[in-house]
């Protein structure tokens, strides 16, 4: 499995990544603890790493009571300015009131921090049976723009409009991303997912982007699939696809039908990469705020999550130490989270994985 992550998430795929000369020297990382299960699965994070001795010194930002003008959003402008400067960072889920007319706290971290490709692996878990044994994708989600704009009003009494926006540019810097994440990781094939059959200008514009940037990856192959036939596929035989990539909502919808495929959102990671070579981690689930507080969250998603941000740090054997303590732990059976049908609690889980260390 450490294999298969270093496969998913090495740190070549970041053109701009940092190295640093000693393992020793603390790095500084920002920590968003987030809202709802997110302090509990950070705390699991926070002790993982002190008992494995990871030399990360967090910074941590909790998200705001009141508006920050600056970010126009609960976020403040201090916690955005921590992760332009440590350039790496790890957020746990953020709740997003609906309608209550400000910025959503995820859509501000996207676009101020430009974080423009969402990667999101995701592979079966030894020890954990599903109905597959053989599930191995990434999802490449856009991560700015599409029906995620923030553009949505009132046209008459009765008549609301939501804009979905696609840029040339944005299309073509996802794209490129997944071919290169394809190239560098020994990967096969990219998929377009698209439904350009119907969303002709904006989709349509998606896929000639896709289409030009695959011209200049000859060795990896290229197909389109419509994403209504792309669920249809998944559920039947997921090892049908490798790398798949696509504009934000379709991103957003596949990749929890994939955490599905494997045993849920308590288990699937993902990295957010931005220009200038930053990488904020999150799990791909939220808030959770029906099992909140009670210590029964599953930490493994923000966990695997950290270990992406532990690769980006050429922190290969700590990563690869701390992800066997977690994936030994739950192939043991002993101790599981309820979402994986065990009866551990979240603190419980989490000593399991440390005396696995
Ligand atoms: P959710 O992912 O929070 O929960 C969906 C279901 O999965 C719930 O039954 C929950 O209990 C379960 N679940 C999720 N994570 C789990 C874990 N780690 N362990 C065990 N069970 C887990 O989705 P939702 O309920 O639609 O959203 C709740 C809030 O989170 C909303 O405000 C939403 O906007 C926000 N959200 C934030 C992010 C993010 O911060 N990136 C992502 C998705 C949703």
């Amino acid at each position: 499995a450490s294999q298969i992550l270093r496969r998913t998430l090495g740190s070549r795929y970041l053109a701009n990544h940092r190295t640093f000369s000693s393992a020793s020297t603390p790095i500084r990382a920002t920590l968003f603890p987030g809202d709802g299960i997110g302090p509990e699965i950070s705390e699991s994070v926070k002790q993982i790493f002190h008992a494995a001795e990871v030399p990360i010194e967090w910074e941590e930002h909790y998200v705001g009571t009141e508006i920050d003008p600056r970010t126009q959003s609960f976020l403040t402008w201090e916690s955005l300015e921590s992760v332009r400067r440590n350039k790496v960072g790890l957020k746990g889920p953020m709740a997003t009131p609906i309608g209550k007319g400000h910025r959503s706290l995820n859509l501000t971290l996207r676009k101020e921090l430009n974080l423009y490709a969402n990667v999101r692996p995701c592979y079966s878990l030894k020890g954990y049976k599903t109905r597959y044994d053989n599930v191995d994708l990434i999802t490449i989600r856009e991560n700015t723009e599409g029906e995620y704009s923030g553009l949505e009003h009132q046209v008459v009494r009765g008549v609301v409009e939501s804009l979905k926006i696609i840029t040339r540019q944005a299309s073509l810097r996802v794209a490129e991303y997944a071919f290169h994440y394809a190239k560098a990781h020994g990967r096969e094939r990219v998929s377009a997912i698209h439904k350009a059959n119907i969303m002709q200008k904006t989709d349509g514009l998606f896929l000639k982007c896709c289409r030009e940037v695959a011209e200049k990856y000859p060795e990896i192959q290229y197909e389109e699939v419509v994403i209504d036939n792309c669920c249809m596929m998944l559920v039947k035989n997921p090892a049908l696809f490798d790398v798949l990539v696509m504009p934000n909502l379709y991103g957003d919808i596949i990749s929890d039908l994939c955490a599905g495929l494997i045993g849920g959102l308590g288990l699937t990671p993902s990295c957010n990469i931005g220009e200038g070579g930053i990488a904020l981690a999150e799990a791909v689930h939220g808030s959770a705020p029906d099992i909140a507080g009670k210590n029964l969250a599953n930490p493994t998603a923000l966990l695997l999550s950290s270990v992406t941000m532990l690769r980006h740090l050429d922190l290969h054997d700590t990563a690869d130490r701390i992800q066997n303590a977690i994936l030994d732990t739950i192939a043991e059976g002993k101790y599981r989270t309820a979402d994986l049908g065990g009866s551990s609690k979240t603190t419980e889980f989490t000593k399991a994985i440390i005396d696995h260390l």
